[in-house]
Formats: structure tokens, sequence, C-alpha cells
């Protein structure tokens, strides 16, 4: 896990209405070291602080149980399977059903939403879990990160549709094409694929996956036209298109199904032939 080193922390974690314990609840008494039990080692590390710590939470198991429901049982008894009593660790979520993005994390050693990870499917041995946050993005606090970057690539693509005087006219689209569309748009923001892109992070320009895929969907829409020549001219800029690297892992990590390489493709041979239509012109 690489150092944290950047002054862009800003407080993002959500803290949650603490939950009365009930005892004798699936949530109330901490075990662990039984089968019905399992163990969260989480990645503790305050914003710049360069110190990290481990530390190890029991909570019962419930079927069904996702890695959010686990965090939020340790947060309503966080005390660690050595006996001591430590503040919770900090996570973010907002919708809980993998619509928003936030609770993106790394389990174990994976990028994935905690809302949609089942307990049983990353620990179905009894195994631990461990969390760690994002460590593309500035840490705030153990599994929060600060994803603004992510979002001001997007902003950098122009990822909106800005309608002028005369706006074109939306002409239908074949079914075919609203597929591929629609399956662009469905990105949450979860910034998953610019955890695994090695062309993304804080030793390049890259725009990244998410936003460059956008820019497909953006473009290839009949309302988005409008700025699709602003746009390309962006994406071919150094940090666009061309710093793509094909490692395609990406669409292996979108939790939403996002056919992100099917649009950075198509991205490029949009560029190519503006690029051509460029040198034909003369422009
Ligand atoms: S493309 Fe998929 S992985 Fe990337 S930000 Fe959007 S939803 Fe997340």
């Amino acid at each position: 896990m690489p150092d944290r080193s950047t002054d862009e922390s800003q407080a993002r974690a959500r803290d949650g209405a603490t939950a009365p314990q009930t005892p004798g609840s699936p949530d109330g008494p901490t075990v662990s070291g039984t089968r019905a039990s399992v163990t969260l080692r989480v990645r503790r590390q305050e914003g710049q602080n360069p110190r990290v710590e481990w530390d190890s939470f029991g909570i019962l198991r419930r079927p069904g149980m996702t890695v959010l429901d686990a965090l939020w049982a340790v947060r309503r008894d966080p005390a660690t399977t050595d006996g001591r009593s430590k503040p919770p660790p900090a996570f973010e979520c907002g919708c809980s059903s993998g619509a928003c993005g936030a609770c993106t994390m790394v389990i174990n050693n994976r990028v994935r939403l905690a809302c949609r990870t089942l307990v049983d499917d990353v620990s179905p041995k009894g195994g631990p879990i461990t969390l760690a946050p994002l460590a593309k993005f500035p840490l705030v606090r153990d599994l929060v990160v600060d994803r603004a970057h992510a979002e001001r690539a997007l902003c950098e693509v122009r990822g909106w549709v800005e309608l002028g005087d005369e706006p074109p006219k939306p002409a239908p689209e074949a079914p075919a094409r609203q597929r591929q569309l629609e399956a662009l748009g469905r990105c949450i923001g979860c910034a998953a694929c610019m955890e695994v892109c090695p062309q993304y992070g804080e030793h390049s320009d890259f725009l990244g996956p998410a936003a460059l895929a956008q820019v497909t969907r953006l473009n290839e829409t009949a309302v988005g036209q409008w700025q699709k020549t602003d746009r390309l001219a962006l994406v071919m800029a150094p940090g666009g298109i061309a710093d793509c690297g094909k490692a395609q892992n990406c669409v292996e990590v979108c939790p939403v199904g996002v056919p992100v390489v099917d649009g950075l493709q198509r991205l490029a041979g949009a560029t190519t032939r503006e690029m051509l239509l460029g040198w034909l012109l003369g422009r």
C-alpha cells in the first residue's frame, strides 16, 4: 500500500447514527474464533499521519450479511479481537444498494463495493476479511478517501450536455445503440476502474477510464453531439485517450458492468477520424 502524500484531504467521512446495542442480538456482543463469527481486519490511518495500524474486529455473521453490514456492526461495538476498545473505523456509504459508489474499498486485495459484497463470498471458510482504502486517492481517514480528482476529470472532459440557441433535435436511437449508450450511462462514479488502472495516479495526468467512457456516451447521444468537437479536442490532448495503456483492468472490476473498454475503443476510433478530418480540411 503506497504512502499517501497530499494536502487534499477533505472531511468526507459520514458518521452515521450509532444504533443502540441489543444484548443477544446478532450485532450485539463481538466474538471471534467460532464458525459463526467473522473477523474484519481494517487498515487504520489518520490523513497525512504516516502511522498505519491494522485492527481486527470480530462480529457474528448473519445470513446475507454484506461487508457494509459488518462495518456497521463493528461501529456498534468497536472492540478489537484482543480486547481493546478502539474508535470505530471511518467508512463512507450512501445508498447501501450499489447505486452511489461511496463504499468502494479494497476488500481482500480486490476493489469492490462493500454494500454489494457478501461476507460469505469473501470469507467462505471463516477467514479474516481485510479492508483497506482506495490507494490512488488522498486518504481522509481509515477507509475514507477524497475522490475529488475523479469528479474533476468528468468536468475536464465537459461531461454534461450544454444546449445552445439551436440544439440538435434528438433523433430516435436504434435499440442496439440505445442499449450501448444505456450501458455506458450506468456509471456510478465509484472510481474502482481508476484504482486498478496502471496509467491512472499521481504519476500521470491520465483522466481515467470512467470520464473517457462518458465522453463516448455523450458524443454518441444526439443531444450530446452539440459539444462533440470540443470534447474530442480535450481527450486528444495529453492525459486523454492516447494515454490509455489498454490493460483492460477497468472492465474487470466495474461493479455495475459498464462496458468501459468498448467505450474507450469507440473513443479512440472517433479521435482518429477527427484527426484525419483535421488533416484533410487543413484544420
Ligand atoms: S466505469 Fe464502473 S468502475 Fe468506473 S467509475 Fe463508473 S461504475 Fe465505477
